[in-house]
């Protein structure tokens, strides 16, 4: 069904009726296209309606209301997904942007957020009692949907994963019902939303644990690109041995003077002093262009990554998932991926080891449970330089195909491109058929079709 602009306000009354304290803005509302814009200035769907809730029962009435008039639905938290899945065209967003409270049990060690929190929210909440929980790299992106996908980042090692820190989340079902999964209630929806995507439902809140953690040893490492070869392989050894509290991210980046540069970005969560020993080989690996390593909070290490990927500029993205960095691989990344296609783009590899290697692979819906690197190829251009994107989105799945033969078949759903469905069912591997009964279970008409990570009910029973 197409709803025209002229046709939405009458549809929309009876919805906007029985908002709580939410509001529903309209493509002719003045304040429309400014709540509209995701992180990724690329994206340009425009949906009919967007629905501003603040309380879990105006989540509820948008879901049902949605549903019985047979519009698209999308969810949308902090609109940091990369290919704009949080809006549909002509669709109901259900904007949970508002909804970002962060309240903090200190004696528990426990973090209940609203669905909208971003990770600098839940960060910010937690230092002011000395405690931290595992979060990806960037503040603005939303704990929900990185939750969702698994959530890669700098305590993984000693954390594991984002999602295994998650003990109880409250969601609102296809059928509109509010219904609580932890590893007492509902079990088989806690054990989707930890991996899954967000095929099952729209969850308006999450608990998390959280560690006693303020201050970590990082910053960035870099070295000149011509010795990126004897670095990665002697990066590659290092890790196979690093401890669970040390994790380092790695890649290649531009320097403000137009150098290319490799970089490592170790952060390590024990005490620094050990910490200083641990990371010290890293500065042999190569000649030290520039060393930023020292204690910091979390906090602020978080925050200080933000400068990297501001929000409208237009992105596009590939992943690959790689064992490890071997010589073919290494080759694939500087022979395919250098020079940069612009001084915002970058690659970034994250490592995938310690606490969250050893959670079982079908314990939780995330699969890909050895260790591993993540090869993130992020292309980054300015939104007045539309004849760049073709050349930028080349580049990404240019290296991305040389990556591919090394690859896992899979890859990191959150990070996916929405062309690339057949690598879904690859990256759920055992897990897949468990998630479509999830999906039959809880969402059988696919109302939660524009999700990261897209499961089909096809298989209707
Ligand atoms: C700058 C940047 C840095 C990133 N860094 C990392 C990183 O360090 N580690 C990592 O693992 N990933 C990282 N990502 C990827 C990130 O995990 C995904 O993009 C994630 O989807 C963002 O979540 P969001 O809530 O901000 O997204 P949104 O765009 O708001 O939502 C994306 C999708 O998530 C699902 N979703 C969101 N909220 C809900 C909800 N309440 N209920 C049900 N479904 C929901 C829906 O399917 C929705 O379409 C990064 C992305 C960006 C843009």
């Amino acid at each position: 069904m197409t709803i025209t602009p002229s046709q939405n306000r009458t549809l929309f009354n009876e919805l906007a009726a029985v908002l709580r304290g939410g509001q529903l803005l309209f493509p002719d509302d003045a304040a429309y296209e400014q709540v509209r814009q995701l992180w990724n200035g690329r994206v340009k769907t425009r949906p009919a309606a967007i629905a501003r809730c603040l309380t879990v029962q105006d989540v509820i009435h948008t879901v049902r209301w949605t549903r019985a008039h047979g519009l698209p639905l999308s969810v949308r938290g902090a609109g940091h997904e990369i290919f704009g899945r949080s809006l549909r065209e002509n669709g109901v967003v259900i904007d949970l942007s508002q909804m970002r409270s962060v309240t903090i049990d200190p004696v528990a060690r426990t973090a209940q957020i609203q669905a909208g929190a971003t990770m600098g929210n839940l960060i910010e909440a937690a230092e002011k009692y000395g405690l931290a929980t595992a979060t990806g790299t960037i503040s603005g992106v939303g704990m929900t949907g990185l939750t969702l996908g698994g959530g890669y980042g700098p305590l993984i090692g000693a954390y594991g994963l984002v999602a295994d820190n998650l003990l109880s989340a409250q969601v609102v079902t296809a059928d509109g019902r509010l219904v609580t999964a932890n590893a007492e209630e509902h079990p088989d929806l806690f054990w989707g939303l930890r991996g899954g995507g967000g095929n099952f439902g729209i969850v308006v809140s999450l608990e998390y644990r959280l560690h006693p953690l303020t201050t970590v040893l990082s910053g960035l490492l870099l070295y000149p690109v011509d010795q990126a070869r004897t670095v990665l392989h002697r990066f590659n050894e290092f890790i196979a041995t690093a401890p669970d509290e040390l994790t380092i991210t790695s890649g290649f980046l531009q320097t403000p003077d137009g150098a290319t540069v490799l970089f490592l970005s170790p952060t390590y969560c024990g005490a620094p002093e050990a910490g200083e020993q641990v990371i010290a080989p890293l500065r042999t690996f190569g000649t030290l262009l520039v060393d930023q390593v020292q204690p910091v909070t979390y906090n602020d290490l978080i925050h200080g990554l933000d400068a990297f990927t501001p929000a409208g500029r237009h992105y596009y993205l590939q992943t690959q998932s790689l064992d490890g960095f071997q010589t073919e691989t290494i080759n694939a990344l500087i022979e395919h991926g250098l020079p940069l296609p612009s001084p915002f783009s970058m690659i970034n590899v994250h490592n995938f080891h310690g606490a969250a290697s050893r959670v079982g692979a079908s314990e939780t819906a995330f699969a890909l449970r050895q260790d591993h690197l993540m090869v993130e190829l992020i292309a980054a251009w300015e939104p007045q330089s539309p004849d760049d994107e073709q050349r930028h989105i080349q580049w990404a799945q240019h290296i991305s195909q040389a990556l591919a033969p090394y690859a896992f078949k899979g890859g990191y759903i959150n990070l996916l491109d929405e062309k690339e469905q057949e690598r879904v069912p690859l990256a759920f591997g055992s897990n897949y058929e468990r998630l479509l009964d999830l999906k039959r279970k809880y969402d059988p008409d696919d109302v939660f079709h524009s999700t990261i990570g897209h499961l089909t009910p096809k298989e209707k029973s």
